[in-house]
């Protein structure tokens, strides 16, 4: 027995399941369960990487200055308004340790991020979770779950893992209609693959209470690396700098993705790319009887009779060594998320759940 206990809260975490990458006894395995680039990072990003290799005796910069810089020419913003983080995970967990806390609610929806109740938790907050209509974000249901303690609400805009977004008029109601003491996080993740979808900048800019979160992992292919950064209001950009660690992203990860954001012709690339393959890919699970809502991200959300033949058809997946992602921890038992792969990985996934589809 020991005195010794962590703060309230940290034992309710369920720790967070990356997506699987590797199936027992199968070779050649594709994985399809973290909603990677398939193409990977441009080549000058990984020429930046590799050019900083030799000054890696030296420490970063802790202000990030090139790299906002160069994401606010791209993306049209202020970057005095902007905060680099280890992922955006690191934003979201700055987020709640800033403004959320013991005695606060946190709100996040039913198929919301997990990151958003583990963060809460990890700070003594408590998560609510809102319901979804029909696996979209449900802004009525949001603002009448707001309470005087509510803190942060999260909401992931395309989200993940449903694919399914809410137009920039709904995301201004919600920011109007929130209590003036509650902050509201719109996590682009996979904003960069909305053609003329700003991510939430406007809002973050005509208001003081909306934050953006964005990040590197997904169109441009630096999971691996770690960057994601937010925008906005001059007063939540300050509170967070000063709990962020000074050298919190090394000098490889600031200039790599600071290539990577210049890099406007390989971002056109992989979105377009992703757009062919994402409708190619809902064609034909539709066509073997898979159903799925209209994607705007870079992953198909599979839905399947219900959680037993979700289950089996994973499990038949992994026998083809194609790993996709169950998403019973999102309260969708009944689906997979499948990320949308090269052509060839579209093809083997879509053949082998028409297999799987021919055979019950
Ligand atoms: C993948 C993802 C992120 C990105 O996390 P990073 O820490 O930037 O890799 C954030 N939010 C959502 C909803 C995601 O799916």
């Amino acid at each position: 027995m020991t005195g010794i206990k962590p703060q309230p809260g940290i034992m309710k975490i369920a720790p967070y399941q990356g997506g699987a990458s590797c199936v027992d006894g199968v070779a050649n395995v594709v994985k399809l369960s973290s909603n990677e680039n398939p193409i990977g990072a441009s080549d000058d990003a990984k020429e930046a990487f590799r050019k900083a290799s030799f000054d890696l005796h030296r420490y970063p910069p802790t202000d990030h200055a090139s790299l906002r810089e160069a994401i606010g020419e791209v993306h049209g913003l202020d970057p005095g308004r902007m905060i680099c983080g280890v992922g955006s995970d690191e934003i979201i967990a700055f987020l709640c340790q800033a403004y959320a806390g013991p005695g606060t609610e946190v709100i996040h929806t039913e198929h919301g991020f997990a990151m958003y109740r583990i963060s809460a938790l990890a700070n003594g907050a408590r998560p609510v979770e809102v319901a979804e209509r029909d696996r979209v974000t449900d802004i009525d249901a949001i603002l009448a779950a707001c309470t005087p303690k509510t803190s942060i609400v999260f909401i992931a805009n395309p989200n993940n893992p449903t694919g399914t977004m809410v137009g920039e008029g709904e995301l201004a109601r919600l920011a109007d209609g929130l209590p003036d003491h509650v902050l509201l996080v719109i996590d682009g993740a996979y904003a960069e693959y909305v053609d003329g979808y700003d991510g939430g900048a406007a809002l973050v800019e005509a208001r003081e209470n909306v934050v953006m979160t964005r990040t590197f992992s997904k169109l441009y292919g630096l999971g691996g690396l770690r960057v994601g950064w937010g925008y906005g209001p001059a007063h939540v950009i300050d509170v967070l700098n000063r709990i962020r660690g000074p050298f919190n992203l090394s000098q490889p990860a600031l200039v790599t993705a600071e290539a990577a954001v210049r890099d406007a012709a390989w971002a056109d690339k992989c979105r377009n790319e992703n757009a062919r393959m994402r409708a190619w890919l809902a064609d034909a699970l539709a066509g073997h009887g898979v159903a799925s809502d209209t994607s705007t991200a870079n992953f198909i959300l599979a839905r399947f009779a219900g959680p037993k033949e979700a289950e089996a058809c994973d499990e038949y997946l992994k026998t083809q060594g194609l790993i996709v992602r169950r998403v019973a921890g999102y309260n969708l038992p009944q689906c997979l998320r499948i990320t949308v792969g090269d052509e060839p990985a579209c093809r083997r996934v879509a053949h082998a759940v028409g297999q799987f589809m021919g055979a019950i």
